[in-house]
């Protein structure tokens, strides 16, 4: 509308950079505690997917280039672009349940704790992120390795249909059934997605029975034969059975050991009864290591919101963070062998490696349709965790020097939700299968042939 000024084209705000309101909009763009050096132009808070059409169309008019954010959990703040326009769906974060038909429909900045409190008065559940402060929009548009995803699939094989606003501004719905290539890129693009995804329909699961967790920690020394004789155990167990090895730099003391670096072995399975779940996990009671555990701790029945609340203890909120992923060929007594090695160095004792077993479902049905695919028979998640400003550099160096050591080929794959995407210019092509990397770029041409949305970061 001639005359208007921009501002008056929002429900939301437009904040400019300059304006009183623009350090805290940009800082809380990225929940890192380390916010990358870049500055978009303007950020237009949207409060509704009308705003996120009247932003792009103002983007455009103004000959600026668009990036996005939901929860603004990138660790590589790939939402922070130089000279861009930012939407910020933060504002879409409304989530309702429809349990006659075992749906939800959710804005992408919903979180996994939102949708897991939205579901609480029903029997049914979805694979939400670990971390309870993660959005669905970053989340599920990357694929998704959620809890029990090796039964359930990547969080992505639940969604059902998305809204999407498009370069040109149109608001269109895509399924598998309607613009079902964009649909296809919408799972699995992640933060190189060339549309904005307003509101997602997921399908839900019957809520399991019994959620039960049990765990062994050992010196980090023993990482080697611990992960050699619990990944055949991982990979027999019942697919409803979530295996994952953390090391971390500084174990607290035991009753039976000092303070110090520790492998923990965690198995939770998602049942249907509790003798169920137990009887999954007692293959963990027969462990030939189970006298050299520091800590033992039987299992005990869980939830979601207490497996939120443990992984929100290992992952604080306000701390400097750098992170890698790897899909290897190699074996996880291999990788995990290395991993110790970097870790018992860490320059920083809140530093951690993740390593789920086969973090996510193999049955082709729960993969079709969607640009995400698992890479390698190991998988793992290296984390560079501090608080001192002055120590950027050497948690920096010492992440990529670790990640270095567990790729020695530099040839391995990645995952897009958590790959380090200024490491190398091949971060965001490695984690796609070589013909799925080809049809996204395809899709990105033909979808935004003005290259109005930022695409990956890159160095
Ligand atoms: C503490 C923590 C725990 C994590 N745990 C897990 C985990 O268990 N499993 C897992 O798979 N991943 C995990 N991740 C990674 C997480 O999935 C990604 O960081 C994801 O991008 C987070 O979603 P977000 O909406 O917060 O992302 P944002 O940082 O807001 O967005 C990242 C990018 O995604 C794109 N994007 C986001 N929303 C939209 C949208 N609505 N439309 C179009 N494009 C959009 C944009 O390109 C944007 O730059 C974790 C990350 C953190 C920080």
């Amino acid at each position: 509308m001639p005359g208007r000024s921009p501002a008056a084209r929002f429900e939301g705000t437009l904040i400019r950079r300059g304006d009183r309101a623009y350090d805290s909009a940009r800082a809380a763009a990225v929940w890192n505690g380390l916010k990358p050096e870049r500055f978009p132009e303007v950020i237009v808070r949207a409060a509704s997917e009308r705003d996120v059409a009247e932003a792009l169309s103002y983007a455009r008019s103004e000959g600026m280039r668009v990036s996005t954010r939901s929860g603004g959990h990138n660790w590589s703040g790939s939402q922070l672009r130089d000279g861009s326009l930012l939407i910020d769906l933060s504002g879409l974060r409304q989530c309702s349940i429809a349990p006659g038909t075992m749906t939800a429909t959710a804005g992408p900045a919903a979180t996994g704790q939102d949708l897991v409190r939205a579901l609480a008065p029903y029997d049914l559940a979805f694979p939400v992120g670990h971390c309870p402060s993660v959005a669905l929009g970053g989340f599920l548009l990357s694929g998704g390795l959620g809890w029990n995803s090796r039964a359930w699939g990547p969080s992505c094989a639940d969604v059902l249909e998305i809204r999407v606003v498009t370069a040109d501004g149109r608001t269109l719905t895509c399924s598998e059934a309607e613009n079902a290539d964009l649909f296809w890129a919408a799972r699995g693009a992640g933060p190189g997605f060339f549309a904005v995804v307003t509101r997602f329909r997921l399908g839900l699961h019957p809520h399991p029975g019994a959620i039960v967790t049990t765990g062994l920690t050992f010196p980090l020394s023993a990482a080697g034969p611990v992960a050699a004789w619990a990944e055949g155990v991982a990979r027999e167990l019942p697919v409803n059975v979530e295996t994952a090895f953390v090391l971390t730099a500084s174990g607290e003391p035991t009753a039976t050991a000092p303070p110090g670096p520790r492998i923990l072995l965690a198995m939770t399975a998602f049942a249907t009864t509790h003798d169920e779940a137990l009887a999954a996990l007692s293959p963990a009671a027969s462990c030939p290591f189970a006298d050299s555990a520091v800590l033992v701790r039987a299992p005990e029945p869980t939830s979601f919101a207490r497996l939120h609340q443990g992984a929100d203890a290992a992952w604080p909120s306000a701390h400097r963070y750098a992170a890698d992923t790897l899909w290897s060929a190699e074996t996880y007594e291999t990788q995990l062998t290395r991993m110790a090695a970097a870790v018992a160095h860490a320059p920083s004792g809140k530093s951690l490696v993740l390593a789920p077993v086969q973090p996510v479902s193999e049955d082709p049905a729960l993969l079709r349709n969607m640009a995400f695919s698992p890479l390698g028979e190991s998988y793992l998640v290296c984390y560079a965790v501090w608080t001192d400003p002055a120590a950027d550099g050497t948690n920096a160096r010492w992440l990529r020097d670790a990640m270095a050591s567990a790729d020695p080929s530099g040839r391995g794959g990645r995952y897009i939700a958590e790959t380090d995407l200024e490491a190398d210019a091949s971060r965001a092509r490695r984690s796609y299968a070589p013909a799925d990397w080809e049809r996204l770029q395809e899709l990105k041409a033909a979808w935004d042939p003005e290259n109005v949305f930022h695409s990956y970061l890159a160095p």
